[in-house]
This record gives C-alpha cells, structure tokens and sequence, in this order.
C-alpha cells in the first residue's frame, strides 16, 4: 500500500489521487507531471488552501491575468477564468465622486462589477456587461424578498475561521431594517460584508475627492457582497434599497484615460511559501523517487507544512523555510520569455536542499527543504526544470538555455 509523502501514513489506493508537481494552474494544457499515488487525499486537500492564495491573491494571479496560461481547458466560462480574487479592486473614474467596485477576468479585462451604490442622494444600481444583468436580477430579487437578511462578518479570518452573523430584519411599514440578532458559526452564510481599504488607499493613487461609500455588488462567483464601513452603516444602506430609485445621471462621455483600475493584496506570506515548499518537495519526489522524499531530514518541512511549526518567536517556520527573492545569480538565470516558469533543486554548499522557483521571468522564491545527510549527498544531482506554460508545459533541461 503507498505511503504519503506528507503525513508518512500508509493508506489504500483509493485515498491517494494523482498530486500536480507544479499546480496546473501554472502549466497550461502541455505536460503536466504528476505524482501518482504519493500524496493522500487529506494533505493535498489541506495544501488547497496555500495554492488557491498563492494564484488568485497574490501578484501571481495578476501575472496570470494579463499572461496565461489561459485555463486548464477550453470549456470553462470566460468571465470565470481565472478570477482574481482580491477582495479591493475598484475602478475610479476622472471627475467622479464614487469609487466602483471592479472585476477582473481574462484576458487583462477589467471591468465593472453589477452594483447598486449609495450616491448620497440615494442608490443607483450599474451593471457593466449585459451577461451579468439575470444573476444580479436574482441575488437582488432574493434579497428583497427575505424578510430576514444574514450579513456575514469574519471574526478571527486567519488563526480560526469563525464568522459572525447579523440577523436583520425587514419592516415594511418604516421601509427600514434591524439587527434583530446575532449567531456565531464557522463558515459564511447569507451575504458577506467588507470593508473599505485604509484611507491611505485612495490618497496613494491621486483619486482626487472621489470617497468610498457603501454599496452591495455582485462577485464573480455571482454571490452578492455588501462593502460599507461597519454593520450598522450596511443596514442603513439597506434601507436606501426599500426607497424609490434616485435619479439616473446623464450618461458620460468617457475618455481614454479617465477610467483607473485600482487594487490592493492583503499577502498571506505563510500561505504562499507553504505552497511553495509543497512545490518543492513534490518536485523532489518526482525527480529523486517518494522514498528520498519521505526521508526524515524533510520532517521540518513536513511539521510546517501541516502542522504550521512555530519558532521560538512564535512565527511560522515557513517565513524562515522560504523567502521571496528577486534577485538573478548565474545559476538560476532569467530567461527571455515572460511565457515560462523556471525550477531548480540543488544542493548548497552546506548541504541543503535547495528549491528556487521563477515564475513568469519576474517572481521568484528560495527555499531550503531540508539538510541531506551526508551519505545520501552524492546521490543528489542539480535538476532543472522548464515549464513553457504557452505550448509543451514542463521538461527537464540539462542547462538553462
Ligand atoms: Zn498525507
């Protein structure tokens, strides 16, 4: 019966399924490798997490946007390829007051998400493309209907899921709404309520007087999000819906240039070099065979990789595992196209396992997965890796080109 590489356990064929060496999300529809039966259901469910942040949170996923590979296959939606999921990503327009909520799709599409906004004289609904007007149409039926709305809060978002939920009430004859009460529970419910960025957000990007005010849109999943300053503001805001609707504004003539798509990350580093120590070690295990890497010099990497080992400080051991870094050397060169990922395992002069990952030419990542004992160095050849995301996928090269 196979072992996982992870958690060491031995499990029957049917709870392992084939692990993405590199997730396909960065390899196109040409050679992806596989490990067959390596890693059991459990880690690689667990490891989810740690790649969807590092691919749709990240710089990652707008480096994705704007340079393929397109998607995993043809079939999917196109407004659904490749979401980049941040949660702050607005458009500001020249001479407007608002600031929109925005979306993002392939390929380097920005756009404006269905939305009502206050405007400050009332609400004003916006849907930007015509395929998006039946699924706001529902949420938006949906919730006029409800008598009792949840608006979900996070509470503790990284340490313990935990959420908590508004109960809010409709009362037709004030045409108002009210927190009638309140539960705690471990996943979202209802619609989700976020936050404005920090001030500095706007005064960072020469918005002019344009303010943030509450609104409730429509995200790519077609989920409706309320945005607004705090609870109670977002039930305020709720009440606007039950009014008659302001006056429409005379369309605008847009110039080029008028329109500024902004955004901000919130990085969850650990997450990103988790994912990029599991890359690593599946790497290994593709090139130097599963009982090499499920050698326990990797026990450390293991430890932090599913049970987020601490330092002595109290930070997770992947922020000292992995780092960001942009720097070229002559053995890990850059290369010439922004169309292909590098990776590379060696040894350093210490005798550690080394991992180095260059994604789109530009980001780059440098982790150490374990000291190799002495006896087991000669068997640890410097590999190479290429991955031409645009047509053959990944393969092994004796020498960076
Ligand atoms: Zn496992």
């Amino acid at each position: 019966m196979p072992i996982c590489i992870y958690c060491l356990k031995t499990k029957s064929d049917d709870e392992f399924e084939p692990e993405h060496v590199l997730s396909r999300a960065l390899c196109g529809t040409g050679v992806n490798w596989t490990l067959g039966s390596d890693v059991c259901l459990d880690c690689n469910g667990a490891f989810s997490k740690f790649e969807a942040h590092w691919f749709r949170q990240a710089f990652e996923a707008l480096a994705r946007n704007f340079q393929g590979p397109i998607s995993r296959n043809d079939k999917e939606r196109f407004d659904r390829l490749q979401p980049v999921e941040i949660d702050d990503l607005y458009i500001i327009m020249k001479g407007d007051l608002l600031v929109y909520e925005a979306g993002f799709s392939f390929p380097n599409e920005p756009h404006f998400r269905p939305q009502i906004i206050d405007t400050g004289h009332g609400a004003q609904a916006m849907v930007g493309r015509r395929e998006d007007v039946k699924a706001f149409k529902k949420g938006l039926d949906a919730l006029l209907q409800s008598r009792v709305v949840e608006i979900a809060l996070p509470l503790w978002r990284e340490v313990r899921p935990d959420w908590l939920i508004a109960l809010v009430e409709r009362h037709d004859e004030t045409r108002s709404h009210r927190i009638s009460g309140w539960r705690r529970q471990a996943k979202p419910s209802g619609i989700c309520l976020r936050s404005y960025p920090p001030d500095s957000f706007l005064d960072q990007r020469d918005a002019g007087s344009a303010r943030f005010t509450s609104r409730l849109a429509l995200d790519h999943r077609g989920r409706l999000y309320l945005r607004s300053a705090n609870i109670e503001s977002a039930v305020r805001f709720l009440d606007l819906l039950l009014q008659p609707a302001a006056d429409v504004p005379p369309a605008r003539s847009v110039e080029p240039g008028d329109q500024t798509v902004a955004f901000s990350f919130e990085l969850n580093l650990n997450y990103i070099y988790k994912a990029v120590l599991k890359t690593g070690l599946n790497l290994c295990c593709h090139l130097y065979g599963s009982e090499f890497a499920r050698h326990e010099c990797f026990q450390l990497l293991r430890d932090t990789l599913l049970n987020d080992k601490k330092d002595d400080d109290g930070r997770s051991l992947a922020l000292r595992l992995c780092r960001m870094d942009a720097d070229e050397t002559a053995d890990f060169p850059r290369s010439s196209s922004a169309d292909e990922h590098r990776l590379m395992l060696d040894l350093t002069s210490d005798g550690i396992l080394r991992f180095r990952v260059r994604l789109y030419n530009s980001f780059g990542y440098y982790a150490h997965l374990g000291p190799i004992p002495p006896d087991l160095r000669s068997t640890i050849s410097t590999r190479r890796v290429v991955v031409d995301f645009t047509s053959s996928g990944m393969r092994e090269v004796a020498q960076f080109p």
